[in-house]
């Protein structure tokens, strides 16, 4: 294909000068970008629809031929316009076409043809204005649709890709090996190409997307691996011995598969005497990730090391903090809570045995960053939830130790966490399995009309023995006065109106940490029924027996953070349920709604969260320096998984670099950094 890149695009038939500048403006100046310019959507034009069944507005295709000849004239303004008729079995539909005299000559009696369009219907009139339309005999199923500029037409740029498709050789020279596309089920480039701008079927058309995603996020990984590779650090925290398998002992449960390849990458990880381990587990809400970073701090302390894990709240330390003293239990490790609420006296105590070494592991929120803070042998540092975390809180926990192994936990694609799998040259591994025996949460959409009946259903379920989160209206926030009142305001109506009988607690940000705690401790117990709270329950809080969750103003949340805080219900052996209220009444906020109703897959709601709100929210203004990318995403985490793997093999296969089998390869990264002025790579 290089050939094709030093070919220029006005060498292509039918494209004269003007035209030829016209691509310009959209990028593409050889052929071989016009190969790489992939078209921006598709008409499916397989899905035929009868006239009858054409309903006022609806884009569709019909087929049929024309009843009559093509009847033309001009407008009061002087508009060319054009009129025809066809028909298919079911009914007569009217074309109208302007400023096209060439209709005439281009549409056929005897002929049959596919017209694709926005039809209108009036009564039983229907007619399509400047549908696009195409002959039955060489029709393209799927239409590519490409971004266009004013003076080029659609058709222009079909019939230029065409030419540039045929132009390619059979065998085009792969950055994907044969052997890698085998290892891996990705098609050729050839294919690819040809379908992605004409797919033949749908499937084609995926197995085209699927293969040209992968190198590109490929292309991008190498790419970044070698521009970074020079800044990992050496592993100062060498661990010899593998411990998971006596830690899954401990366990009262079986490790998935899932977490047990986290586990396994990790430990290999730990293991590399050439560099240290930054490494993020990316699963969704309820995967078990702390058990997760549980075993590494177990193989970490057994091999003498110090461990440390730092949690956004400090209801999720105390949590992990009394999950891990109950696993530990049996085992002479020690272990010790350190937050801002523990009393003066003993976090001198406990800073003074994480100097000595007296202590193992220490589970914390930011009090473990504090200058005051310092350990004997720091070997692991882990971060919970990291997107509630800045970057230079975990430089700082980092800065404690010699060059610690970093775990990062994170429950969502969310964007600061993207960033450093970009910028912080973070390895993932996926937990993509739930443990089993997980109960359904079946999530309902209501407006406040039906806030009493959910109310009652919650009694319902309490008076049952289950338990319920209620997270309160947002308030601007900033204003804690008003976030305190209101989340108060909001749990004393509910007991006077709805609960005058049941325990109900309030839960919010600005509550001394004893007295939350005392509250989270009654509510783990069971003693408080229900818990109204503001959205500091959205992470990590793990209270089985509590089986419904409702979310007031569902429309003010986005929706990964939605997907957070009904995580907390469907943890036990009960089903569950999430009830979203909202009166918002706009489309955007309605199919967001509704996409929380219909999957519970965290990927999903990352990717819907994606398009429903834009990239702006996710990458914030730190993309720049990276390659533009023209047909992948960062937020595709699953394909971006797969590209991770597949540089593995490519680099553990071969010094690539240096490999003939992989300069096709070789060349792309060139050619995805170099647009971007970044310095040229090896
Ligand atoms: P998250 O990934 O959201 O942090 P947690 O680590 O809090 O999830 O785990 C959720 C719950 O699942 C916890 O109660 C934990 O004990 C339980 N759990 C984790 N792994 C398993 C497993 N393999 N089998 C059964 N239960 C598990
Ligand atoms: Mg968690």
């Amino acid at each position: 294909m290089a050939s094709l890149y030093a070919m220029k695009i006005e060498e292509l038939k039918g494209l004269g000068k003007k035209r030829a500048e016209l691509f310009h403006k959209l990028g593409v100046y050889s052929v071989g970008q016009l190969l790489n310019f992939y078209p921006r959507t598709y008409e499916d034009w397989s899905e035929i629809t009868d006239i009858a069944d054409v309903q006022d507005g609806q884009t569709v295709c019909v087929s049929g031929e024309l009843t009559s000849g093509v009847q033309s004239g001009y407008t009061k303004t002087g508009k060319f316009i054009a009129k025809v008729f066809i028909a298919d079995e079911t009914g007569v539909c009217e074309l109208v076409f302007f400023n096209n005299p060439y209709i005439r000559t281009m549409l056929k009696t005897d002929v049959k043809y596919r017209f694709f369009g926005k039809a209108t219907r009036r009564f039983s009139e229907v007619q399509m204005i400047s549908p696009t339309f195409s002959a039955e005999s060489d029709l393209n199923i799927i239409k590519p649709i490409y971004n266009l500029t004013a003076g080029l037409p659609n058709n222009v740029v079909v019939k230029a890709v065409r030419q540039a498709v045929d132009l390619l050789p059979d065998e085009v020279n792969d950055p994907l090996p044969g052997e890698l596309r085998e290892k891996y089920g990705l098609c050729g480039l050839r294919f690819a190409i040809e379908n992605i701008h004409f797919p033949q079927s749908s499937e084609a058309l995926n197995t085209a997307k699927k293969r040209l995603v992968i190198e590109e996020l490929l292309v991008l990984n190498l790419g970044l691996r070698q521009l970074k590779n020079r800044k990992r650090s050496e592993n100062k925290n060498l661990i010899k011995t593998d411990f998971s398998a006596e830690f899954e002992s401990l366990l009262s449960f079986k490790l998935t598969n899932a977490q047990r390849n986290a586990v396994a990458d990790c430990v290999r990880d730990i293991m590399n005497p050439e560099v240290s381990m930054n490494r993020l587990v990316q699963g969704d809400v309820g995967s078990g990730k702390t058990v997760v970073a549980g075993s590494l701090c177990y193989t970490v302390v057994k091999n003498g090391g110090q461990a440390a894990i730092m949690a956004p709240t400090e209801i999720l330390a105390e949590q992990h903090y009394n999950s891990f003293k109950e696993i530990l239990s049996n085992t002479s490790i020690n272990i010790a809570l350190l937050t801002g609420s523990v009393k003066k006296s003993e976090k001198e105590q406990i800073r003074a045995k994480l100097e000595n070494g007296e202590i193992d592991l220490v589970i914390g929120t930011h009090a473990l960053i504090t200058d005051k803070t310092l350990f004997k042998n720091l070997a692991l540092v882990v971060t919970d939830e990291q997107h509630r975390f800045g970057v230079s809180q975990r430089a700082k926990l980092l800065s404690k130790g010699n060059n610690p192994h970093l775990l990062v936990m994170s429950a969502t694609p969310i964007p600061r966490t993207l960033g450093l799998i970009i910028f912080g040259d973070l390895d993932i591994s996926i937990i993509d399995e739930l443990p089993p025996g997980r109960q359904e949460i079946e999530t309902l959409l209501i407006d406040g009309l039906k806030r009493q009946r959910a109310l009652g259903f919650i009694r319902k379920e309490v008076l049952r023995g289950r338990q319920a989160y209620i997270v309160c209206p947002l308030v601007e926030e900033g204003d804690s006065d008003i976030e305190l009142a209101s989340a108060e305001e909001y749990a004393a109506e509910l007991m006077l109106n709805y609960f005058t009988d049941i325990e109900v607690g309030v839960l919010h940000g600005k509550m001394k940490p004893a007295d939350k705690e005392a509250v989270m401790a009654k509510f783990s117990s069971g003693e408080i029924k229900i818990l109204v709270a503001t959205t500091v329950i959205e992470v990590g809080i793990d209270v089985p027996n509590a089986t419904i969750m409702m979310i007031e103003n569902a429309e003010r949340f986005g929706l990964s953070q939605l997907h957070q805080l009904r995580g907390r219900v469907g943890r036990g052996s009960e089903k569950s349920w999430c009830i979203l209220v909202s009166d918002s009444t706009t489309e955007n906020s309605s199919e967001r709604l509704k996409t929380m109703c219909t999957t519970r897959d965290g990927f999903k709601i990352a990717d819907a969260d994606l398009k429903l709100r834009g990239p702006g929210d996710f990458f914030g203004s730190r993309q720049h320096g990276l390659p533009q990318l023209n047909i992948s995403s960062l937020a595709d985490t699953r394909n971006l998984e797969i590209s991770q793997k597949i540089a593995d093999y490519v680099i553990e296969d071969s010094n690539f670099l240096y490999d003939d089998r992989y300069r096709a390869l070789n060349a792309e990264i060139k050619r995805l950094f170099l647009q971007t002025g970044e310095e040229t790579l090896n």
